[in-house]
Formats: C-alpha cells, sequence, structure tokens
C-alpha cells in the first residue's frame, strides 16, 4: 500500500515511478553564504527533522561509482546481438539516454527496459533478472578492489565515502535523530558495504534495499513504514539522496528533501551539473555537491525548522 504517490503517479501494480520534472526552474535559489549549499526553497517553521534517511550509492557510498560504464557496453552488446543494423556507437546512445532517464529507480528497471529494446529489433530476451545477473556479475569484478581493499584496511573508508559523511552522520547522531538507509540496490550488498564503511555503527538495522521481488521494495514504502512506525508526519522527516526517487517520495510525505549532487569520480567539490539540475526538477529544496558545509547545513535546517 502506497499512500505517499502522486494521483497521476499512482501504479496499481506498484512499480516505482519514471522521473518527471515537477518544477521548473530553481528561481528564488541562493547560496547560503559562504557555503557550497544551495537554498532552493525553504522548509518553512515545522519542528526539527527527527528522522532522516539516506540513499546509499552516490550519497554516501563510491564503492558502485562508475556503473554506468558497465551497464551501457553490456546493453550495446545485447542489442547488437540482436543482428541490428544500427552501429554501436548510435545503440550507445540510446542506451545512455534510457539507462539515464531511469537512474533512481531499482536495477531491475532498467533491466526490463532493456528486454522491450531487444523484443524491438526482433530478438529474444532474456529475463530481465538474467540481464541483471550478468551486469552484477561484471560490475562485482570492477569493483571488485574497492570491497577488498576496505575489508583488508588497504584503503580508508573515506575514500570511498561522499567527502565529510562521517561528519555529518556524527553530528546528525548528537543531535538525537534516527538514521535510515533506502537503497535501490539489493538488500544484502546494502547491508555488507554499510558495514565496510563503518556506516553500522550509525544506522544499526535500518537498512533496506531491493529485494528479489522488486514489488516488495519500494522508497516510498520505506519513508510509509518510518512514519506508520513512528506515529510521526511527514514534515519531521529529512532525506539526502543523488537520484529523483527519494527526492519525490520524501517531498510527497511533506518532508524536506536535500539533494546530493555528487561528483562521484572527483569529489571536486562542485555539484555535478547533471545531477543538480534533474534533483531541482524532482522537487529538492537544497543542493549540496557534498558535505563539507554539514555545520551550516544542519544548522540551517535545524532553525529554518523553528527549534
Ligand atoms: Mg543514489
Amino acid at each position: 500500500m502506497a499512500i505517499y504517490r502522486n494521483d497521476d503517479g499512482a501504479d496499481p501494480n506498484g512499480y516505482e515511478e519514471d522521473y518527471r520534472r515537477v518544477v521548473d526552474r530553481a528561481d528564488a535559489a541562493r547560496m547560503l553564504p559562504g557555503s557550497t549549499i544551495e537554498i532552493i526553497r525553504d522548509p518553512g517553521r515545522k519542528g526539527p527533522p527527527r528522522h532522516v534517511l539516506f540513499d546509499f550509492d552516490g550519497t554516501l557510498s563510491l564503492i558502485r561509482e562508475g556503473w554506468p560504464e558497465v551497464m551501457v557496453p553490456l546493453m550495446v552488446e545485447t542489442l547488437l546481438a540482436t543482428g541490428t543494423s544500427e552501429s554501436p556507437d548510435e545503440l550507445r546512445r540510446v542506451c545512455n539516454d534510457f539507462v539515464t532517464h531511469l537512474t533512481g529507480k531499482q536495477t531491475i528497471y532498467q533491466m526490463i527496459r532493456l528486454a522491450e529494446e531487444v523484443k524491438k529489433r526482433g530478438g529474444a530476451p532474456e529475463a530481465p533478472s538474467v540481464y541483471k545477473q550478468q551486469y552484477l556479475d561484471r560490475l562485482s569484478v570492477r569493483i571488485a578492489g574497492r570491497r577488498e581493499g576496505l575489508l583488508s584496511g588497504r584503503i580508508d573508508a573515506r575514500e570511498m565515502l561522499v567527502p565529510y559523511s562521517l561528519e555529518l552522520l556524527d553530528d546528525l547522531q548528537g543531535r538525537g535523530v534516527a538514521l535510515y538507509v533506502a537503497s535501490g540496490t539489493d538488500e544484502p550488498f546494502v547491508v555488507e558495504e554499510v558495514a565496510m564503511l563503518g556506516l553500522d555503527r550509525y544506522f544499526g538495522p535500518r537498512v533496506y534495499g531491493a529485494k528479489e521481488d522488486f514489488r516488495a521494495f519500494s522508497k516510498a514504502q520505506v519513508i510509509e513504514r518510518i512514519l506508520r512506525d513512528n506515529r510521526l508526519d511527514g514534515e519531521s522527516l529529512l532525506a539526502f539522496g543523488d537520484g529523483y526517487v527519494e527526492i519525490r517520495n520524501v517531498k510527497e510525505a511533506g518532508g524536506t528533501a536535500i539533494g546530493v549532487a555528487s561528483d562521484e569520480a572527483g569529489r571536486s567539490g562542485r555539484p555535478d551539473p547533471w545531477k543538480r539540475d534533474r534533483l531541482i526538477g524532482a522537487g529538492a529544496d537544497v543542493i549540496v555537491p557534498d558535505y563539507r558545509d554539514f555545520g551550516p547545513l544542519l544548522d540551517y535546517l535545524w532553525t529554518a525548522n523553528g527549534e
């Protein structure tokens, strides 16, 4: 049962919605003085945040950085095998477009689309779950060094985190809020990688990810459960995310959404322009490139929330 859906976006089968722009332009956007924090709209005077939800990949973790460079070539190969007359370059563009458009949803949705594209070209598609497994197998090769490095201690967790994640989480924990992770990545991987990065001390068991039946999980369901279990209304909810799904879901629940336009490969402290625009379009209240200004950010959120 998903309550927090736009009427026009409701899907009786429990599918996640595609990206749809709900905010055209950031008219009143301003920078918080002397910081990297861009305020799109003030959250208004409500109680201070009490429950804080994080997306995982790109919002905290960089372990899976570069995944499109694995997914897109796999899709191009799969479509070439149909015998299509399109060139690899053309196919790369096609795949890049729909992968990008669907980014933020669970991986299976990109694979559902791949199966449709195979069919369109006269091929006999595999089940989307088969494509997803092929992708995960290749991705696991790409990120094996990172995971092994974290486990052995060769790589410091900070190198695999969006900058200043630990400082942000420490500060939040000190404010006594409950912290949650909700990720479109398969739950066993999320639980494992949360621990590898030493983040289990913040999130404990409150880590949620995709299930084998993709309709058994959505970020909207996690938000709904947090609110129901704690008898809260959405105003006390704060979320951090670099994808549109969590931003949309938390806005639909009445909470405050921080869009994290993280530069995953460069960790430059400058917002990724594509993410920034897409997050503003999804309704983000605030945009940050990472958490280097976590102090002013949380002070702003707590005072702007009328504490
Ligand atoms: Mg993400």
